[in-house]
């Protein structure tokens, strides 16, 4: 909105013939201003120009879109479950509460999914509600809140806990009826395992054919018992490798991973970010904060696998950027509970290299960076690893 308030400056000016305009949207703080006085221009076309430029700027605060969506990710909505992966029913009615005073337009994943597949801006305030494992808590406590909003939602299910009628688990009869109520049904796999790792002494071309062959089985399983098929993966632990994301991207799916942000165009559709909501990762004092999000238009992390090296080691991490509306004197980038040195790697400043203060521990990690974004909201990206054991197993 800075860029249109400031836009808008310009164009009301300009329609007082007080100034000529050279203005470059690609480049923000490009906008110049030429004074050229013309008073007689002034008095007999004034109002004509006036309301031209109104529906210009208008037209341009409508068409300039923020292309950024956020996507919400939990698990159990109840307070008897396991604390690292639930969110009481109390916070979780506050969330919806929040989205619903807020003007925020909850809309089905789809929705968002088929944007970035075309390319086409995402309206500013787009949120998609999921839940991950098909736990029966979202039937019994979030359902309820849902509907009285009229927000839709995205369930993906493990199939094996469905079929095997796991405790928590929603049995195929229940998402049968939360589908005909609007939830979209979507893969987390079969089995639930993590993905990263190998079974010995398998090679890699067995290891991506063995996930895919899951992914299939689980798409094939959710669409013989509920009849639908939308190709939406949620990693399960948000863990996945190049290898895994070329061959879902060759296999035409959309992945979803657990690290925090808001979604963009030039974010990876092979793991696109969500925004996890249980343990204390919910409190209403951050959820605005991260609902108002923007995508920090990242266009290649390095190193860009998830795995991380065995000794825990990354070595210098780098972050290319795509210019634009931000300060970028203020990115900062955070790991490891410390504040990262940044060190810019060009003039333009649109590439920074950023290095982990210690070695990575067992299990996932990750680093943030942020940057000030217009009207107080903030640009966020997360990139994740996951350093696995000895022998290759990862940590819960
Ligand atoms: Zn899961």
């Amino acid at each position: 909105m800075k860029h249109q308030a400031c836009l808008g400056l310009v164009l009301i000016l300009w329609s007082t013939g007080l100034c000529r305009v050279h203005l470059s949207l690609s480049s923000h703080e490009q906008v110049t201003l030429t004074q050229k006085p013309n008073l007689g221009l002034i008095k007999d076309k004034f109002l004509k120009r006036f309301f031209s430029t109104l529906i210009i700027f208008l037209t341009t605060i409508l068409a300039l879109p923020a292309q950024a969506a956020v996507i919400l990710q939990y698990h159990h909505i109840d307070k008897n479950t396991p604390a690292s992966t639930s969110t009481t029913p109390e916070l979780f009615a506050e969330h919806m509460k929040w989205l619903n005073d807020n003007g925020f337009q909850v809309v089905p994943l789809t929705v968002i999914t088929d944007k970035l597949k075309r390319q086409e801006p995402l309206p500013d305030k787009t949120v998609a509600i999921t839940f991950d494992d098909a736990y029966v808590s979202i039937y019994k406590n979030a359902l309820p809140v849902m509907e009285a909003y009229n927000f839709p939602f995205t369930i993906f299910i493990n199939t094996q806990a469905v079929d095997q009628r796991h405790q928590h688990t929603l049995t195929w009869k229940q998402l049968n009826e939360l589908g005909k109520k609007g939830a979209t049904l979507a893969n987390h796999t079969v089995y639930h395992d993590h993905v990263v790792e190998r079974l010995p002494n398998e090679q890699q071309a067995e290891w991506v054919k063995r996930i895919k062959d899951e992914l299939q089985m689980a798409e094939e399983r959710i669409k013989e018992q509920t009849g639908q098929s939308h190709k939406l993966i949620a990693w399960p632990f948000g863990e996945t490798a190049p290898e895994l994301e070329q061959m879902i991207r060759e296999n035409g799916y959309i992945g979803f991973g657990q690290q925090s942000g808001a979604v963009g165009l030039l974010s990876n559709p092979a793991k696109l970010p969500r925004y996890p909501l249980g343990a204390g990762y919910g409190a209403m004092k951050n959820f605005p904060l991260k609902m108002q999000s923007l995508p920090l238009p990242v266009t290649d992390v390095q190193p860009a696998s998830d795995i991380a090296p065995q000794n825990g080691i990354i070595g210098p991490i780098t972050l290319k950027l795509a210019k634009g509306e931000w300060v970028i004197s203020q990115v900062a980038c955070y790991a490891l509970g410390r504040t990262l040195d940044i060190a810019w790697q060009n003039k333009e400043k649109t590439e920074l290299e950023v290095v982990m203060p210690d070695q990575l521990p067992l299990g996932r990690s990750r680093v943030n960076c942020t940057a000030p974004g217009p009207e107080g909201r903030w640009f966020w990206f997360s990139k994740d690893w996951v350093r696995l054991t000895k022998d290759g197993k990862a940590i819960d």
